[in-house]
C-alpha cells in the first residue's frame, strides 16, 4: 500500500462515499470505491449541490434547454439554481486545482454531477433526451482536459475499471517525477519504464513521445512537460485491447530467446493466444512472463510497470 505522502488524489462525488447529501438525504454508498479502491487513494469527496448552498433534503432538480448549456432547475417550484451554482463551481474549480487530481469518479446522471447521458428537458415541456452532463461535471472537465474521469456505473464494467485505475497510476507517477526538480533524465528514465504500457495503449503515440524525449535537452522545460503530458493523457485515453496486449507480450518473449526452451515458449505464446482470443484473463500470461522475469533477472523488464501497473490485490487483470 502507498504511504500517506505518495497517496492518490482521486475527486469523487460525496454521496458516493456513503454521505447523506443527496436530494432526498440519501446516500449513493458504492462498496467498491470506499472498500477497495479506497485503502489505495485519498478522496476529495465534492457536493455541488450541497457546497452551493442548498440544504439536505432539498427539492430535486434537472436540465433544461440546450444541452451544451443549460440550466439547473428544481422540478416542483421551477427555481433557476444556475448562476448559484456556476458561481460555486468557479471558486471550487480553483481550490481544486490545488489537489493535484489524478482523476475524478462522477455520480452518474445527476444533473450536477453526471459525466455524460445526463438527461436535458425542453424548455416548453416533453421528453428528456440524454445528451446533457452535470453543471460542475463540465466545468472540471473543461478545467482539467487531461484528467481521467468516469462515473461509478462504468466503473462496474472490469474493462473500463482497468483502464481507469492504470490511468490514475500513471498519471501520479508522472505528477510525482514532475512535482520536483526533475532532469531530463528522469523524463528519460520515466518514458522508458512506461515502454510497454504505452505500447499496450497507443504504439502511434509511444514512438511520437519517443521522438519527444529524445530532444528533450533541446526543449524549453514547461514546453516539454506540456507536449509530453498532452501526449500521454491521449496515449493511455486509449483503451488497451486483447491485440494490443498480445503484441506487447510477444516482444516481451524476445527478452527470453536464450532461457526459454522451445517447449516453454510454446506454452507461453499459446497462454498469449489463448488469452487474444478471451479464453484467458489477461492475469494468466502476465502471471507467467513474471515468474520467468524474477527467474532469469531480467532488471529492464523488472522496471517495466505494464508488468505491475496496480497493486495486485485490487485483483483488476483477473477478469480482462
Ligand atoms: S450526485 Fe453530486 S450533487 Fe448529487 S448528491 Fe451526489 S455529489 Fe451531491
Amino acid at each position: 500500500m502507498q504511504t500517506r505522502e505518495s497517496r492518490i488524489k482521486l475527486g469523487i462525488s460525496s454521496c458516493l462515499l456513503g454521505n447523506k447529501v443527496r436530494y432526498d438525504g440519501q446516500h449513493k454508498y458504492d462498496s467498491w470505491l470506499v472498500e477497495e479502491l479506497g485503502p489505495y487513494v485519498e478522496y476529495v469527496p465534492v457536493c455541488p449541490e450541497v457546497e452551493c448552498g442548498l440544504p439536505v433534503p432539498r427539492e430535486a432538480m434537472r436540465l433544461v434547454g440546450n444541452a451544451e448549456h443549460p440550466k439547473l432547475i428544481t422540478i416542483q417550484s421551477g427555481k433557476d439554481i444556475t448562476p448559484q451554482m456556476n458561481s460555486w463551481c468557479e471558486g471550487r474549480i480553483k481550490e481544486l486545482a490545488k489537489h493535484n487530481l489524478c482523476g475524478f469518479v462522477f455520480k452518474a446522471k445527476s444533473p450536477s454531477s453526471g459525466m455524460e447521458r445526463v438527461k436535458v428537458y425542453p424548455e416548453k415541456g416533453g421528453a428528456a433526451a440524454k445528451t446533457g452532463i452535470g453543471i460542475f461535471a463540465r466545468a472540471f472537465m473543461q478545467a482539467f482536459p487531461l484528467l481521467p474521469v468516469e462515473e461509478e456505473g462504468r466503473l462496474h464494467d472490469p474493462i473500463l475499471r482497468e483502464n481507469f485505475i492504470e490511468r490514475i497510476f500513471i498519471w501520479h507517477r508522472w505528477l510525482e517525477m514532475t512535482k520536483g526538480q526533475y532532469k531530463a533524465g528522469d523524463i528519460v528514465d520515466f518514458h522508458t519504464r512506461h515502454k510497454y504500457l504505452l505500447m499496450a495503449h497507443s504504439p502511434v503515440h509511444y514512438r511520437s513521445m519517443g521522438k519527444l524525449v529524445a530532444e528533450v535537452c533541446r526543449y524549453d522545460r514547461d514546453a516539454f512537460r506540456t507536449d509530453y503530458q498532452q501526449q500521454l493523457a491521449e496515449a493511455i485515453r486509449k483503451p488497451a485491447t486483447r491485440a494490443k496486449h498480445q503484441n506487447v507480450m510477444l516482444h516481451i518473449l524476445g527478452y527470453f530467446k536464450q532461457e526459454l526452451s522451445a517447449e516453454e515458449k510454446a506454452e507461453l505464446i499459446e497462454l498469449i493466444d489463448s488469452y487474444k482470443a478471451g479464453l484467458l484473463p489477461l492475469i494468466v500470461p502476465i502471471t507467467l512472463i513474471n515468474h520467468y522475469v524474477r527467474k532469469y533477472d531480467k532488471p529492464y523488464l523488472k522496471e517495466q510497470h505494464y508488468l505491475n501497473p496496480h497493486p495486485s490485490e485490487l485483483k483488476l487483470r483477473n477478469s480482462v
